[in-house]
């Protein structure tokens, strides 16, 4: 069986598993539907940040480059529901730099999958290490998650704040505070 057609019916059992008709008109391309969105939403599984991170450009200064307000759209694991906001992102250059979208595009990676906001956090952070190789990476994740707002405690509008910081920004408390002053410019 293919990967679709596991989805197609697990969507179709489901569907019944809830009390619906899978045959109805309206639900009847709705397996169909799911499998294919399923190929966007959790696309991240078979991509590899490095085919983003690798190409750099080299440059003489090593001043901080942030990148904030990254949309992003993930699924929490725990639920299947999604969770989504805002990443952003700087690190300390060591005489290496990629073009700014590749930082959207290494969000994107790990963003389509099934994930905890601490995780996908972490494995951004990671990325930025191992692929670029600055003197250090901080990212910051917000994100309102549907699993805590449409159900379970119902707190519209709450965000979950994550951090993960990395080289540099781990021991130099005055880089992670020009960071965060960043970040609250307009
Ligand atoms: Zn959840």
């Amino acid at each position: 069986m293919t990967d679709q057609e596991k989805i197609r019916q697990a969507v179709r059992l489901f569907l019944e598993g809830i009390g619906e008709d899978p045959e109805r008109e309206g639900l009847k391309d709705t397996p169909d539907r799911i499998a294919r969105m399923c190929r966007e939403i959790f696309g991240g599984m078979d991509e590899d940040a490095g085919m983003h991170l690798s190409r750099t450009f080299t440059v003489d200064n090593s001043e901080m480059v942030v990148e904030k307000d990254i949309t992003f759209y993930s699924m929490c694991e725990h639920h299947a529901l999604p969770f989504y906001g805002k990443a952003h992102i700087a690190y300390i250059p060591d005489g290496k730099v990629v073009g700014l979208s590749k930082l959207a595009r290494t969000v994107e990676v790990y963003a389509r999958r099934l994930q905890i906001q601490e995780q996908l956090t972490g494995q951004i952070a990671d990325a930025l290490m191992k692929y670029m190789h600055p003197k250090g990476a901080i990212v910051m994740l917000e994100a309102e998650h549907m699993c805590m707002t449409m159900r379970g405690i119902k707190k519209p509008g709450s965000r979950t704040v994550t951090l993960a910081r990395r080289g540099v920004f781990e021991t130099d408390p005055v880089l992670e505070e020009r960071f965060f002053r960043m970040l609250e410019r307009e």
